[in-house]
């Protein structure tokens, strides 16, 4: 697959609130089903670009494990939801805050606070081979030096295959789509000329520097 799925996936779903942490630090309960947006495709960059904010724009920060599926599949089972995970990358689901905020308050979709382009930085492809236990990998990412997110994926309230069981009720997965599994705590705002530093575990670190439009 190589970098091939930013080029070749059709899709990229994220998961909302998504760590138990981060439920516990809103005093939310753990939802019953995992919940899903989606981002256009459009959106990512990769090494060597910049994110840019669009004009009069609030942009966080949110570092992910990106899973990217190897198999076309639909209807799958929790127990052989992983035998369709093709390999994994690091991501940085970046979000506009302010047209976030007013879709959540008017109860409409979070478009362009998500899809905005630029939004969704990735590193290179991770083999499955190559990240051992996706169920237990540190994430981090720091803001200009500082630290602000790390966290392990044991903590998420949804695992990978039960995402994957969920989301293939309504929609087929294809080879190079990327499932965003959501953000731990520490969330925050970056600016025009911060640089952010993201990594997986000891396989990779990922730096993207941030601008204006
Ligand atoms: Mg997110």
């Amino acid at each position: 697959m190589a970098q091939e799925f930013v080029k070749k996936g059709k899709k990229i779903i994220g998961a909302g609130m998504n760590y138990n942490s981060l439920l516990a630090e809103k005093n939310l309960p753990k939802p019953k089903e995992p919940f899903f947006f989606l981002k256009p495709t459009s959106s990512y960059i990769t090494e060597g670009q910049d994110i840019i904010i669009p004009r009069g724009g609030l942009v966080n920060e949110e570092v992910e494990l990106g899973v990217i599926i190897g198999e076309k599949c639909k209807n799958v089972t929790t127990a052989s939801a992983m035998r369709y995970v093709g390999g994994y990358c690091l991501a940085l689901d970046m979000t506009e805050v302010n047209l976030t905020d007013a879709a959540i308050k008017t109860g409409r979709p979070w478009t362009f606070g998500k899809g905005f382009d630029t939004a969704c930085p990735v590193s290179r492809f991770v083999g499955a081979d190559e990240l051992k236990d996706p169920g237990d990998t540190e994430i981090w990412c720091r803001v200009n030096g500082a630290e602000v997110q790390r966290a392990s994926t044991s903590d998420l309230a949804f695992s990978v295959p039960e995402m994957i069981a969920h989301i293939t009720k309504y929609v087929t997965l294809e080879p190079g789509d990327l499932l965003l599994t959501g953000s731990p705590p520490g969330i925050g705002p970056v600016r025009p000329g911060d640089v952010i530093e993201a990594g997986l575990a000891d396989i990779l670190t990922m730096t993207f520097p941030v601008r204006s439009a």
